[in-house]
């Protein structure tokens, strides 16, 4: 095993999943820089955004990483297990009766609601070795959090120090969207009642707005990973992530012919296909089908690189399988057993995702386990 994946041979892997931990450590540093003088913790969440937290953790530390995010307890106790001081915020608040286990591994508690805090609190006065925890204000996303008119009320009532006050931006990606100032106003007034306790606002793409202060930490995610955190602008970030194919069968098929499950892909003219040992059980989303009605329609479907050349998706990503077409890509490229780019070579995880209709969160985190990875820099 490599951290949680099996180790599997590239020369018997369908595709090859190759992660450069040189750019991961790169793109923390960057967003170091970019936070100025605020600590950059690093999110680690999902297995570190689908690269694998045995892997990414120990190069962060080497670069002078101190805080990790996580979203499960599980996740914590892996970085704890990776880390001696280093300090671990777990984003999902806390299960009722948990609260041991935070303790037991050093673990801190983002608590978003009344209900955690008040468990949290009880916890905490028997135990006074339980670690500080942070408190999480919504501030526009009713998701989690606690909600705006409770902060005063748990702030005068608190019966313990915070270790941080966090909240969390709705629309960061877009920095023209007024939510982002009015989450920072709400924000700012309401940390007030907490006053001399350290702050979080900015995830990766809050980081780039101008007009966002960093307050005391950033908490950086999906750009550490390789996605643009300004979308329509270049990306400052290095490419992490690195996916290729196998080519499995090369064939001619004639004009009208239909490639793939209900023939949802015909040739206009005849058209050289291959298929490709890649699907959607690899994390290759099926949305990226290339099918007639979306071209007919405008819609960008997924494409390979092949010898530098975009091909396009033929028909219905398959569960185990996809079929591009070829017929544009130089014939030295193209051969069973050869591979095809993926991701990479300025084919973005960005523009994967919006091919797929998604986000690179889910392209990143969807990464299969049947690939051969392989770790550079490691
Ligand atoms: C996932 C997450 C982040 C990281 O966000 P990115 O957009 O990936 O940088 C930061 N804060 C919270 C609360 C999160 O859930």
């Amino acid at each position: 095993m490599i951290g949680d994946f099996a180790i599997i041979p590239p020369e018997e892997a369908g595709a090859v999943l190759t992660i450069d931990l040189d750019a991961y450590a790169s793109n923390w540093r960057l967003l170091r820089d970019r936070a100025g003088g605020a600590d950059c913790a690093a999110v680690v969440k999902a297995n570190a955004y689908g690269i694998g937290i045995e892997m990414a953790v120990p190069k962060l530390l080497a670069a002078g990483c101190r805080t990790f995010y996580v979203a499960h307890l599980a996740e914590a106790r892996r970085v704890r297990a990776l880390t001696g001081e280093a300090v671990i915020y777990v984003l999902n608040g806390f299960l009722p009766g948990t609260a041991p286990v935070y303790a037991a591994h050093g673990l801190r508690p983002v608590l978003g609601s009344r209900a955690e805090i008040d468990e949290w609190a009880g916890f905490a006065a028997a135990h006074p070795e339980a670690p500080p925890a942070a408190i999480h204000i919504d501030t526009g996303m009713n998701r989690l959090g606690l909600p705006p008119e409770e902060v005063e009320g748990v702030a005068r009532t608190l019966p313990f120090t915070p270790a941080l006050i966090l909240t969390h931006l709705a629309s960061a990606e877009d920095r023209t969207d007024p939510s982002n100032a009015r989450q920072l106003a709400d924000f700012t007034r309401l940390r007030g009642h907490f006053p001399e306790i350290p702050a979080s606002f900015c995830n990766s793409a809050g980081t780039f707005i101008e007009s966002v202060a960093a307050f005391d930490q950033i908490r950086a995610g999906v750009a550490l990973y390789g996605a643009n955190p300004t979308p329509g602008q270049p990306n400052p970030m290095r490419e992490v992530v690195r996916l290729e194919a196998r080519i499995l069968q090369l064939r001619d098929v004639p004009d009208g012919a239909a490639a793939g499950y209900n023939g949802k892909w015909t040739a206009r003219g005849p058209r050289r296909l291959a298929t490709l040992s890649i699907g959607y059980a690899d994390g290759y989303l099926r949305s990226a089908s290339g099918w007639d009605v979306k071209a007919g329609q405008g819609i960008d479907a997924g494409i390979a690189l092949v010898g530098g050349v975009a091909c396009p998706f033929a028909g219905s990503v398959s569960m185990d399988l996809i079929v591009i077409d070829v017929t544009d890509a130089p014939a030295d490229a193209l051969a069973r057993g050869k591979t095809v780019v993926m991701i990479g070579d300025g084919l973005s995880v960005d523009e994967v995702a919006a091919r797929a209709g998604t986000i690179p969160y889910e392209i990143l985190t969807s990464l299969g386990r049947r690939y051969a990875r392989i770790y550079r820099n490691a």
